[in-house]
């Protein structure tokens, strides 16, 4: 909060009346929600009342834990006899008390407040914005998508004095919302992004909306918006003026004109201002939508006093923002989208893109309703064709009545239902297999159903991987390193053994530079997998030059003979290749040595077909602060060999030696690239940044019988295990064939059952494993969590003596590895 209030001044701002102590406590805190009270003693709690709970209900358990201070329905009919305890502010509505505190709390804001609204990007704006306003100076944000009528006054709470600017987003969903979001909040500067042409609930029509959303630049200063948003600009002008408008538009004209031009891996924009100074931006994607938002931020950061190289520094910064949209394992190996509250062209248009950016399968599927829109029905089904034509869908399935307007004008195969009824029944019939499946739909077709028919049921053992957890992990490691320096992240060993081609596909959406396999093969299958970037191969083999060279892997070489071969044969061929050399510091594992590098350096000449793109080393104990002179020896000898072998080239290799724990224990040494592994998945094994990294991976299964055993009865091979006294066990689907390490047996290892710790009772079997679940409450069919979130992967391979790498990437083949985004 800004300023910190007592009980009594609290109460003067609601209106209420106030019982128990008036100045006793100082409250800097707004909370609604009981899990979330860190400080107690200077939170106030308001009790919302909503659809499905009432906050008043915990009021009595936040009393013991301290809660001081209370805002609360004047009909609460506890406050009196427990006002001894704590301060109970009364009041009519507690809703619109928690805006009126908000509301003061604004108005003591004196720098600039950014206000955002529109149907898309709201949130996308609005991070991109703070990132890189937030490298300048101080700035709050409202945190993920608060941008309700709860949302936004707990954002407002969130401003600190010292902030230099505030960035809120407003979004409503009926009239008369946006008035009371508006009376908060009064942004200084608007950005209002775009608008769908859903025909959304809760209002007559799209200009009924426009007209609500535009009510958050009542009081506004500037407001900045997009000419080609035509309706949006024409309503903006007449309402508020010219002067009090900022536009920006592709042509010339405006305040502010934003060419852009693709290249293949990036985008440029052309800023030209009013005074005809030109700037030009290099932004990392290509998509419409991203370079929309984009191009607002970069307006406003202008509007907020930044110069052009400071936002481009922001932008070159800027974090991949998790997915809105869900990613689901489907039945038949197919993989959905699931996006089923999503129902205009807009959000069609991103879920477009979004299932364009997936690993390719064998047919792109779209289920599709109709359109609630308001707009001209028949242009709109036929832009519908035209987009699903243009991401190259194969096959539409068009559920309503209206829709059927768009499969005249759709080339590919298609199928119609008259409602989600008959698609639910007849859907076995369309034999999805191996398909990805967008699922985008009108609330009122329920496609929710759909999703459950092809969701894919789980059972036995599955390894599910969260692509939005590896985005966290990734971005860390981005966050520790210079924006220039490339990340090659390792995909050796099925990556980690998390899946080399669902992690590949998307890191290479989140921008990696390069990948790492182990084996050629590795390298092959990442290529029919549809991977394009740049692979580097560790332990190539001579059988394998002509995989290498069809399939553009770049191979490690890490001796003069091999040097020598793979010359020859590209000589032979008549063709070039990319390779990578190992320079062998200390860890004795492959590598060249000092005394190696003047004959290489003849090799280098003799072979002029052998580019060396990078050149590398590995710290052998960049985890340990006991081995940090050892290492420092290590990256400087490194930096030796390197500048020795440079003398022989007139071009300079990459150069590259840290690894996960390197990156976070020796940045300065992090050259031209780093080589991202096991944190990537999710392990910090340095120890310096525990809790920074999530889990990737959860390791499930589920119980297969119950087992009701007395005293003296003993379980499984050998007899190993037994009962102490009566109790009861739980048979779980997985066993050292899976990859549950053996020397988990006899309480080494334990599981959660239901967030409760059970341990392994007896020997762990090849494929299954007994539990002693003894109290706890286990029937046939539950989950079983083997590690994840709840379970370290650390403290794991402690108990049995080995290290998080083996735990991970020991769990077979067999285990059936599922994919989602959260
Ligand atoms: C596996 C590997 C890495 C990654 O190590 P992590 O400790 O998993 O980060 C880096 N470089 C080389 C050469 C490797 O083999």
């Amino acid at each position: 909060m800004i300023q910190s209030l007592t009980p009594r001044q609290i109460t003067d701002i609601v209106q209420g009346q106030l019982l128990g102590p008036s100045e006793d406590a100082l409250i800097s805190m707004v909370s609604i929600d009981s899990r979330s009270i860190l400080q107690p003693e200077s939170t106030l709690f308001v009790a919302l009342k909503g659809a499905k709970f009432d906050g008043h209900t915990f009021v009595p358990s936040l009393l013991d834990l301290g809660v001081s201070c209370f805002l609360v329905k004047n009909d609460f009919p506890d406050a009196a006899s427990i006002s001894h305890r704590a301060s109970f502010i009364l009041v009519d509505n507690t809703h619109t008390a928690l805006h009126q505190l908000a509301a003061y709390q604004r108005s003591l804001f004196k720098n600039p407040l950014v206000g955002i609204t529109g149907s898309n990007g709201k949130t996308i704006v609005k991070e991109w914005l703070g990132q890189v306003l937030g490298r300048k100076f101080p700035v709050a944000k409202s945190p993920k998508s608060y941008n309700s009528q709860v949302g936004v006054p707990l954002s407002v709470f969130g401003i600190h004095a010292t902030d230099k600017a505030a960035i809120m987003e407003a979004g409503i969903s009926k009239q008369g919302e946006m008035s009371k979001l508006e009376a908060i909040l009064k942004p200084e500067i608007g950005i209002f992004t775009n608008i769908g042409t859903a025909h959304e609930e809760g209002f007559p029509s799209m200009e009924d909306k426009l007209k609500e959303k535009a009510l958050l630049f009542d009081h506004s200063k500037f407001v900045i918006c997009r000419k080609e948003h035509a309706a949006i600009h024409q309503h903006l002008l007449d309402k508020l003026g010219e002067e009090r408008l900022i536009v920006w538009s592709d042509d010339v004209g405006c305040d502010y004109t934003l060419t852009v031009r693709k290249d293949p891996d990036h985008a440029k924009i052309l800023l030209m201002r009013p005074d005809l100074s030109i700037f030009t931006f290099s932004v990392p994607f290509l998509d419409e939508a991203s370079l929309e938002n984009i191009r607002h931020v970069i307006v406003a950061s202008l509007t907020l006093g930044l110069e052009p190289t400071d936002i481009q520094e922001g932008i070159s910064h800027l974090k991949a923002v998790e997915m809105r949209l869900t990613l689901k394992p489907g039945i038949n190996d197919c993989l959905l989208i699931d996006d089923t509250y999503n129902n205009d062209l807009a959000g069609l248009r991103l879920a477009l893109d979004f299932m364009s950016a997936q690993r390719p399968k064998d047919r792109k599927v779209v289920i599709l309703s109709d359109m609630l829109q308001v707009g001209k029905p028949q242009e709109v089904y036929q832009k519908i064709a035209e987009l699903l034509q243009y991401h190259r869908v194969d096959f539409l399935v068009a559920v309503g009545q209206h829709i059927r307007q768009a499969l005249s004008h759709f080339q590919g195969e298609s199928r119609h239902f008259a409602d989600t009824k008959s698609l639910v029944a007849g859907i076995s019939d369309l034999n999805f297999e191996n398909d990805l499946i967008l699922i985008t739909g009108a609330r009122e077709f329920r496609f929710e159903q759909v999703v459950d028919r092809l969701q894919q049921r789980i059972h036995g053992t599955t390894l599910e991987i969260n692509l939005n957890a590896l985005t966290h992990n990734y971005n860390f490691y981005k966050s520790k390193i210079l924006p220039h320096t490339k990340i090659m992240v390792m995909v050796k060993a099925f990556a980690y053994g998390g899946g080399a081609a669902e992690i590949a596909n998307h890191l290479q959406q989140m921008g990696a530079d390069y990948l790492a396999v182990a084996y050629t093969d590795e390298g092959v299958a990442l290529r029919e997998a549809g991977i394009k970037l740049p692979i580097m191969v560790l332990n190539p083999v001579q059988e394998s030059f002509i995989h290498l060279q069809q399939f553009h892997l770049e191979p490690v070489v890490y001796g003069l003979d091999f040097f020598k071969q793979l010359g020859k044969y590209c000589r032979h061929q008549g063709t070039d290749m990319h390779i990578h050399l190992d320079f062998d510091t200390g860890m004795h594992r492959l590598g060249f040595e000092m005394e190696h590098l003047q004959d290489l350096k003849t090799l280098i000449i003799d072979f002029p077909e052998l580019r060396i793109a990078s050149m590398y080393t590995h710290l052998v104990g960049a985890d340990e602060e006991a081995h940090h002179d050892f290492s420092i020896r290590q990256l400087e000898d490194f930096l030796k060999m390197c500048s020795t072998l440079e003398s022989a080239l007139s071009y300079r290799p990459l150069r590259h030696a840290l690894n996960s724990a390197g990156i976070v224990r020796y940045p300065e040494y992090q050259m031209d690239m780093v080589r991202l592994g096991i944190g990537l998945y999710g392990v910090e094994v340095s120890g310096l940044y525990e809790g920074h990294l999530k889990p990737i991976s959860s390791l499930k299964t589920t119980v297969s019988q119950v087992k009701h055993l007395k005293a003296g009865e003993t379980i499984g091979y050998s007899r190993k295990g037994k009962m102490d006294q009566d109790g009861q066990i739980a048979t779980i689907a997985i066993g050292y064939a899976d990859g549950y390490d053996r020397r988990f047996s006899n309480g080494r290892g334990f599981v959660l059952i239901h967030g409760h710790r059970a341990p392994v009772i007896g020997n762990v079997c090849m494929d299954m494993t007994m539990l002693d679940v003894t109290g706890l409450e286990v029937r046939e069919g539950d989950e079983v969590l083997i590690y994840g979130p709840g379970i370290s992967l650390k403290e794991l391979a402690e108990r049995i003596g080995t290290i998080p790498y083996e735990l991970l990437t020991n769990i077979s083949s067999r285990v059936k590895r599922v994919y989602y985004l959260d």
